[in-house]
């Protein structure tokens, strides 16, 4: 059996909240290019998506 391959591989998306400008992470499918996370420091829910660097990811409060 192959099981221990079919782990599919993650990714750290980082991101900085956009309302008290904290740095979050959230790991990740590596396929994954928008995802939804919520602020560990005031809890505001943000959608994050890929950036243009693979680590830094956009994100946007909604
Ligand atoms: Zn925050």
């Amino acid at each position: 059996m192959i099981a221990a391959l079919a782990q599919p591989p993650h990714r750290t998306a980082e991101w900085q909240c956009t309302k008290c400008s904290v740095t979050n992470r959230k790991l990740v499918p590596k396929q994954t290019a928008v995802t939804d996370d919520r602020c560990l420091a005031c809890h505001a829910k943000h959608l994050v998506w890929v950036g243009t660097r693979p680590v830094r990811w956009n994100a946007e409060a909604r």
